[in-house]
């Protein structure tokens, strides 16, 4: 099972926009995925097409340790995959796991319960270095990290990096960045370019090859609950979160190859 966090506290980037099309992307591809919406905005699961306003149990509830992951999954019936869903409520969160034992593994532990009826766990993180994000951090395998190709893009990416950094020395040792993604792209735009290929000289293969474009379908599909897939299958969007997915799945396939050439020369 692949957990993979998508974050950066930088607001309208393009998170929960991935998170649910890269959700349907992946089940289209006959992958078994579960989103959780880890934002007490619920934005992930009205675009998933649940109705945030009347969950009986929430995200919240598996935080405060009052319920268990399954008991709180609901289905994205269009989308085809599972959803953690997430209100209001979860703002509270914060507050109350001030003074709990161990209150960053939360999520991770209650992941763990459904390994085996998983490939893919996406976490749609909020645009904040919070406690809620550490447990994400914390749960993930690896760090998925959308980004604008703008002027001021790479500002704070290093307190992300240093967050990522303090995970991996007292949480989460094998967190990995996977990637970082370039989201609303406009190809006509010179800066975009500019910022484009600066990224690519830093971090070199840690950009995803897939780019994903400025596309008005993808600002649509949400206010009809439906991934991009469900609303326009042939527009540019809904194609480049297939190529996202694809790349996605072949990264992890190449991952686990390495790790049984490893095994077997070892
Ligand atoms: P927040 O930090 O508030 O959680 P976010 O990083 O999750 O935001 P989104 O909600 O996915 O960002 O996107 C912000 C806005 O931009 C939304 O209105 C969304 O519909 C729109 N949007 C995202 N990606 C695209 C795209 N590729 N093309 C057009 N519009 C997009
Ligand atoms: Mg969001």
């Amino acid at each position: 099972m692949k957990i993979l966090a998508i974050t950066n506290q930088k607001g309208g980037v393009g998170k929960t926009t991935t998170c649910v099309n890269l959700a349907a992307s992946l089940a289209s591809l006959d992958k078994r995925v579960l989103l959780i919406d880890l934002d007490p905005q619920g934005n992930a699961s009205t675009g998933s097409g649940i109705d945030k306003a009347h969950l009986k149990h929430s995200i919240y509830h598996v935080l405060i340790g009052e319920k268990s992951l399954k008991d709180v999954v609901l289905r994205s019936e269009k989308g085809g995959y599972d959803v953690a869903p997430s209100n209001r409520d979860l703002a509270g969160a914060e507050v109350e796991l001030v003074h709990e034992i161990a209150r960053e593994m939360r999520l991770k532990h209650a992941i763990a319960k459904l390994k085996d009826f998983y490939d893919f766990v996406l976490l749609d993180c909020p645009p904040a270095l919070n406690l809620v994000t550490v447990n994400a951090l914390t749960a993930a395998n690896a760090v998925m990290i959308p980004m604008q190709c703008e002027y001021y893009a790479l500002e704070g990416l290093s307190d992300l990096v240093n967050t990522i950094k303090k995970v991996r020395a007292h949480l989460n040792p094998t967190l990995e960045i996977e990637g970082l993604l370039r989201t609303l792209f406009d190809h006509r735009n010179m800066l975009a370019n500019q910022v484009s290929s600066q990224l690519i000289s830093h971090f070199g293969n840690k950009v995803y090859k897939t780019i994903i474009p400025r596309n008005i379908r993808l600002a649509e599909a949400p206010s009809y609950g439906l991934p991009v897939l469900n609303y326009d299958k042939n527009s540019k969007g809904a194609q480049a979160y297939i190529e996202l997915a694809r790349e996605i799945v072949s990264q992890s396939k190449q991952a686990q190859e390495n790790i049984k050439k490893e095994v077997n020369h070892g």
